[in-house]
């Protein structure tokens, strides 16, 4: 059975370097589109890919992206914000990589467009009054 599916990958700063990805295409023969990647030396890095394949191969390659330390996340995650703790303080602004979130320059609020969120994760932890969650 081939699968295709969305899934992110974060890659923490010790292995950006690698060429680990390339090796779905090589060792398991994976076929994969890149819809968005943020990945600077010794930081974090994110993307966001298309994966497809035979099921066995899939399953493999997904545990040698595991193996090597890459964390990954199913975009059926859908990230929220509970608007009563929201502050509007704007600390999520400059950490989403996908600009999920927009100051609204006339009412001074942060908006949050929850259809560009590829739910990584990073502003959850940035959020100071911790207002971002995540549902499975
Ligand atoms: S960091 Fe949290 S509190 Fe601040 S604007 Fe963003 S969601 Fe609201
Ligand atoms: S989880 Fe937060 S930081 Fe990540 S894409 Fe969604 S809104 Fe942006």
């Amino acid at each position: 059975m081939v699968v295709s599916k969305r899934i992110v990958l974060r890659f923490p700063k010790r292995i950006t370097d690698r060429p680990i990805v390339y090796r779905l295409i090589k060792d398991y023969n994976l076929e994969f589109n890149i819809l968005k990647a943020l990945i600077t030396p010794d930081k974090e890095g994110l993307m966001v890919l298309e994966l497809s394949g035979k099921q066995q191969d899939y399953d493999k390659g997904i545990n040698f992206l595991t193996a090597n330390g890459v964390i990954i996340q199913s975009l059926s995650q859908d990230v929220i914000r509970n608007e009563e703790r929201c502050t509007h303080c704007g600390a999520c602004v400059t950490i989403c990589p996908t600009g999920a979130f927009e100051l609204d320059l006339i009412t001074r609020q942060i908006n949050f467009n929850n259809e560009k969120c590829l739910a990584c994760g990073l502003c959850i932890k940035a959020c100071p009054p911790r207002a971002m969650e995540v549902h499975f």
